[in-house]
């Protein structure tokens, strides 16, 4: 059966606990803040959070839609907080973050999708921390420009969007997404501001092939995306998703050769990898390039 694949040894981790950590995480309780490097149990936690990296996730942890290898609560969400983007930055000002990624569940409840409480988290954030970076990693917006160029005009100082699979998958691993969309809001987000560099991810393991991938590279370096990561899936419960395969190490090497050669400035690859993993050598690299 999938699902009961053994793990490989690769994605046996040892974790650290130090008392920094359950700070943190009593800060982010106080705070009613949601982490998603906590609740998607992200294998890189302490890494992160000692390197001053952290995913916040605002507009709530209820979220409109429902994909298929996500572990947040589907339902209708009910609140907006217009708070959320002071208490963001508060806590990222605690954390003494120098890298700070914000995302949310999809609110395609609002009409503007949640843009305006991203775009009051950046202001906040820069406002109390200048020298943070601060990566946006955005819904859809249901194909929202008008959503879109609130978050744009805030100036992230990455603007990330993930297809998360090829073509191919992606109507069954992402209900209610759409991969031509998703590719359409990246090429809209560099018209809006070619200076902001962009960012996707897409997870292996879930059926696709070695060409899929390099397919969906090519599709995302036609956009002038920049920066790439791509991790391993994990099921987070027996009712996700299944996992088709473990991918090696060594194919995740060879996947970062090839985005490098189609010109992505940075290429993040490997089993543990997330979108936010060493997100802040990735601003360094992107504005190097
Ligand atoms: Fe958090 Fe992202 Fe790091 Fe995971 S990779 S711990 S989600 S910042
Ligand atoms: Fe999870 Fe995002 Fe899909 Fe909502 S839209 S189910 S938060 S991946």
């Amino acid at each position: 059966q999938k699902d009961k694949l053994p793990k490989p040894d690769w994605l046996r981790i040892k974790l650290s606990t130090d008392g920094n950590y359950s700070e943190i995480k009593d800060m982010m309780r106080s705070k009613t803040l949601h982490s998603v490097c906590e609740e998607a149990r992200c294998p890189n936690i302490y890494e992160c959070w000692s390197n001053r990296t952290a995913t916040f996730m605002i507009l709530g942890d209820i979220c409109t839609r429902a994909c298929r290898f996500c572990a947040v609560k589907t339902g209708l969400p009910t609140e907006l907080d217009l708070q959320e983007p002071e208490r963001v930055a508060e806590a990222a000002e605690q954390m003494g973050l120098r890298h700070c990624v914000i995302t949310s569940v999809a609110r395609d409840d609002l009409s503007d999708g949640g843009a305006q409480i991203f775009a009051g988290s950046i202001k906040a954030i820069r406002e109390r921390m200048p020298f943070c970076r601060v990566e946006v990693l955005i819904p859809d917006f249901l194909g929202n420009a008008d959503a879109l160029k609130i978050v744009m005009d805030a100036k992230p100082d990455i603007l990330n969007h993930n297809i998360e699979t090829v073509e191919r998958l992606s109507d069954r691993v992402r209900a209610r997404a759409k991969y031509k969309r998703s590719l359409e809001l990246l090429k809209r987000a560099k018209e809006m501001n070619p200076k902001i560099p962009t960012k996707s991810s897409i997870m292996l393991g879930v059926g696709e092939t070695y060409e899929e991938v390099l397919q969906a590279m090519d599709d995302l370096r036609a956009v002038d995306c920049n920066i790439l990561t791509l991790g391993q899936y994990l099921q987070p419960t027996p009712n996700h998703l299944a996992i088709e395969r473990y991918v090696h190490p060594d194919e995740f090497a060879k996947l970062k050769e090839e985005g490098l050669k189609r010109g992505f400035r940075h290429v993040e690859s490997g089993p543990l990898v997330r979108s936010s993993y060493h997100a802040h050598e990735q601003t360094d690299s992107a504005e190097e390039a």
